[in-house]
């Protein structure tokens, strides 16, 4: 099974085919690379070859939001879809006028879209985050149906949570990239628990 996190000597990434690891995945596998490169080269959209521009293009100069334009209009993709959480309300509006101001047609729903209460999940009131108010569940499933009858060519997510991230993913037809992760605790820069261990050590145990 593969375990590329343990490697430490990332001889794929030079090419280095004589310094492979023992459990080195790419032994073994030639059937899998040889599919995966058919089907990039295959892809109507090109997307590996265009992601591939993108990143030379704007390398340590671009940041996120400039790459989903590019990539987006690298492919011939002119509608978005912006899929977000009602945390980042005040970012939609602003990622959204960017959107446009560049040429794009956004369409954008917000997590709570239905304004359906979470006692339909079946989350007890006294399971919610505040008890005793009206709580809307997240709604990604129909988050993505809506986007899909808006017919976007790209939907772009924008800190929806762990799990409702799952589930937009699962339900999109559009294809779909990620402009932020939902972290409440560190700014939605979950590598910060990461980077910050010292501090963020005792949080990611239970
Ligand atoms: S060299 Fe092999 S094991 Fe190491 S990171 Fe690359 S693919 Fe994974």
């Amino acid at each position: 099974m593969p375990k590329c996190a343990k490697c430490g000597i990332y001889a794929c990434h030079k090419g280095e085919l004589d310094k492979l690891p023992k459990n080195c995945p790419i032994t073994g596998n030639a059937e899998i690379f040889d599919k995966a490169t058919a089907f990039y080269k295959e892809d109507p959209l090109q997307i590996a070859c265009r992601s591939a521009r993108v990143e030379s293009a704007g390398y340590t100069k671009w940041p996120r939001i400039r790459e989903i334009m590019e990539f987006a209009k690298s492919c011939g993709f002119k509608k978005l879809g912006l899929a977000f959480c009602v945390g980042l309300r005040k970012e939609a509006p602003e990622i959204n006028r960017i959107f446009e101001e560049n040429g794009f047609e956004v369409e954008s729903v917000a997590c709570k879209t239905g304004a359906r209460p979470k006692a339909d999940l079946g989350i007890r009131d006294e399971e919610q985050v505040h008890p005793g108010k009206f709580e809307a569940m997240c709604n990604p499933a129909a988050q993505a149906m809506l986007l899909n009858k808006a017919n976007t060519d790209l939907n772009i997510l924008l800190g929806l949570c762990v799990g409702h991230d799952t589930l937009f993913i699962k339900h999109s037809d559009a294809p779909i990239t990620v402009c932020a992760v939902k972290d409440r605790v560190t700014g939605h820069n979950p590598l910060a628990a990461v980077y910050a261990a010292h501090y963020f050590k005792k949080r990611l145990k239970d």
